[in-house]
């Protein structure tokens, strides 16, 4: 198996996300946070805004602007992180600036915050152990393809936007996709 650090650091709502079978798991899930720090990610993820379940907008794992890998829910939880897809996938945040403040501003719709090397072999690494781990899964998407929403903009409510654009267009997205292409 392939061997990666992971350092746990569970949310305080972890338990009261639905437990599944990790035989369901076939898909993960890239996101960018669109925050410059990963404490600002998690301040957000904190913040519990779904009343019923009382938990938040939260990812399985955080890839932080040095590479180190943060495990925020357990596999075999049911986080929230991708509207319709969260029961059968496993989401991954990487840091990344992002639009960050002005997210939702016409004028800010191309980031121009590069992902880091350390960022992305960490996370070639983890895409391989959870390959690993759960053979069944399958695809590798992005936030991006998968929720295709738009919201007038802030600064021009003419304008529709997009509301989830991550992990962005300086993701290097056909090298990621390559690799996991090719694992085996
Ligand atoms: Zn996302």
């Amino acid at each position: 198996m392939a061997e990666v650090k992971i350092i746990n650091n569970l949310f305080s709502y972890n338990d009261r996300f639905k437990m599944r079978d990790c035989k369901q798991i076939n898909m993960i899930v890239l996101h960018s946070t669109e925050t410059p720090t990963l404490e600002l990610a998690r301040e957000y993820g904190k913040q519990e805004i779904y009343e019923e379940s009382s938990t938040g907008n939260a990812a399985h794992y955080y890839i932080n602007l040095d590479g180190k890998i943060y495990r925020y829910v357990e596999d075999n939880r049911i986080a929230f992180h991708v509207v319709g897809y969260n029961e059968q996938s496993i989401g991954i945040e990487i840091v990344n600036k992002g639009r960050y403040p002005h997210w939702f501003y016409n004028n800010n719709q191309f980031p121009a915050e590069e992902f880091k090397k350390e960022q992305i072999i960490a996370l070639l690494n983890l895409l391989k152990n959870l390959k690993a781990r759960f053979p069944g899964i399958s695809r590798l998407e992005r936030h991006s393809v998968l929720d295709q929403r738009t919201i007038p903009a802030e600064d021009n409510s003419d304008v529709l936007i997009r509301r989830r654009i991550d992990p962005g267009p300086q993701f290097p997205w056909e090298y990621v996709q390559n690799f996991w292409n090719h694992l085996a």
